[in-house]
């Protein structure tokens, strides 16, 4: 069955936030809007609110008023399900409860044309489940938009397994057509979003519980890696409670595989009431500060003295070592066919995290985390051995600060913080791309999109390397044990076929 849904009637149920924000952008595309809920008022409520933003775009200049007047008339209220007939698609936005979709789903089906084209917008609730029970399930997908709908490019189009090819292809171009960027997504617990983007909270959880550093360091060193927040203050800013929660079911729909297992610290923080801005307090105190606080910084101070200085490896970081030692006037040498990267100073080493600790490494040793494109002045965690001398532990973050970091001293723990958060991101997408979930351009626009990665996570492995993440991942699993740290089997096969494609 083919469908072509572009300027077909549409019903929207549930006139919340995402409903709202569903019959906007429906309208604005020039569709005839329907909007049901069932709590009395909802639905005219909402188009109050509605009048009102676009009335304020209006008066920016943003919108032409007949462009607000026509969006407007588009959208009418309905007060019950039986008035929407004739629509061509419904977007179900109401509670994320499998039992009220299920249930008015098998309601529509009495009511709406045998090819008008269902779509719910649940966030994590099985597509497959969903349809259960309907007389064409094939007709049911997903059409996961992202919160504010008006701004977030991100659709995920997701397939149970009744669900028509056909079906999901014309959602794919209606969101197309509604300004929106979408990708095809196998219904599985979390779909693409919820699913990869676990790590980046669950790493961060992890350090906190381990106190390997507080939340604002770990926050200043993932935004120095380009992301536009840090985990610690983007849980705040999302509320405790629905990022636990979100957590929680990927973990149960997963039949409990530690590799999702929810964080005592966020728990602790939800029972407390601790629910981050919405409440006042999270992670941070918002009475007190409305951005997370930038953590202290060691000041770069002269140069340590050192007799001989050595630039190990090759890349990127060795190159940015030898620029810094030639400004600063230091005589080097160069071991380009070293086993690691980084700094050697007369008998001890400044090396970039492989995954294992400083510790492991050696006694006079520190390791510092991957400068992911950081510019001068951005946080960069390192960690001394638990033996190293009081003079090396001193030296060290100040051979980082001629680099032009601020350097931060955590706990010498495995991969440090963005090693650790960005091998996790791509381990996870890795094993969504195998299972089929989605593809690899399919998860870099996802991540981009609908969570503002500054990267996807096939990007950022084409930058560093398939071993690299691999050898960091494996280090994690021997120092942890369990199942957390993994290595997707992708990935593992990864390497072979490189070399079979080149
Ligand atoms: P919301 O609570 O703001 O709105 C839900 C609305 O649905 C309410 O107005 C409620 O009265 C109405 N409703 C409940 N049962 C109904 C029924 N049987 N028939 C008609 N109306 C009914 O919730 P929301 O945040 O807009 O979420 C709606 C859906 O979108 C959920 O499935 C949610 O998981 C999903 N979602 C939410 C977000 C988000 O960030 N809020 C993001 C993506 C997806």
């Amino acid at each position: 069955m083919t469908h072509t849904l572009i300027g077909a009637p549409v019903l929207v149920v549930g006139a919340g936030i995402m409903g709202a924000g569903i019959a906007q952008v429906a309208a604005q595309a020039g569709h005839s809007v329907l909007l049901f809920d069932t709590r009395d008022g909802a639905a005219a409520q909402a188009k109050d609110k509605l009048t009102q933003t676009l009335e304020g775009l209006a008066a920016k200049g943003k919108l032409s008023a007949e462009a607000v007047a026509q969006t407007l008339s588009r959208i009418i209220t309905i007060a019950a399900l039986e008035e929407a007939a004739d629509v061509g698609l419904v977007v179900e936005a109401i509670v994320e409860k499998l039992d009220a979709k299920r249930g008015l789903f098998q309601q529509l089906e009495a009511i709406v044309a045998a090819d008008c084209v269902l779509a719910s917008n649940t966030s994590s609730i099985s597509v497959t489940a969903i349809a259960n029970g309907l007389q064409h399930p094939q007709r049911l997908v997903g059409m996961h938009f992202f919160n504010p709908v008006p701004l977030m490019k991100l659709v995920e189009v997701v397939s149970g397994l009744q669900t028509d090819a056909a079906v999901a292809s014309s959602i794919f171009e209606l969101s197309k057509v509604w300004g929106k960027v979408p990708v095809h997504a196998r219904s599985t617990p979390g779909f693409i979003v919820n699913r990869i983007a676990r790590p980046y909270y669950a790493e961060s959880l992890a350090l906190l519980q381990e106190q390997a550093a507080t939340p604002a360091v770990l926050d200043a060193c993932l935004r120095s890696a380009g992301f536009r927040m840090g985990p610690c203050e983007l849980m705040d800013l999302i509320g405790h409670d629905t990022n636990f929660s979100v957590t929680q079911s990927v973990f149960e729909a997963n039949f409990y595989d530690k590799r999702f297992v929810p964080s005592l610290v966020q728990r602790e923080l939800v029972d407390g009431g601790l629910l981050g801005r919405k409440s006042g307090r999270g992670f941070y105190d918002y009475a007190q500060a409305v951005s997370a606080p930038e953590p202290a910084v060691v000041e770069p101070v002269a140069l340590p003295t050192a007799q001989l200085l050595r630039v190990h490896g090759q890349g990127p970081v060795a190159d940015r070592w030898v620029a810094a030692l030639m400004q600063a006037g230091q005589a080097f040498l160069r071991v380009p066919d070293s086993d690691w990267v980084g700094l050697g100073v007369d008998g001890a080493q400044l090396r970039l995290t492989d995954g294992r600790t400083a510790t492991q490494l050696g006694v006079e040793v520190s390791v510092f985390d991957l400068p992911l494109n950081a510019p001068s002045g951005a946080t960069l965690a390192w960690a001394p051995a638990l033996r190293a001398s009081p003079a090396w532990t001193r030296a060290a973050p100040r051979w980082l600060a001629t680099l032009g970091f601020k350097p931060q001293r955590v706990a010498d723990t495995p991969a440090l913080v963005v090693t650790r958060t960005l091998a996790m991101l791509i381990n996870e997408a890795a094993d969504a791309a195998q299972q089929g979930v989605c593809t690899q351009d399919g998860a870099d626009a996802a991540m981009k999109l609908g969570v503002n990665y500054p990267a996807g996570p096939f990007e950022w492995l084409a930058q560093w390397s398939t071993p690299a993440v691999i050898g960091v991942l494996d280090a994690l699993d021997a120092h942890y044990r369990g199942e957390r740290y993994r290595v997707s089997p992708w990935l593992r096969q990864r390497p072979w076929m490189d070399v079979e494609s080149s």
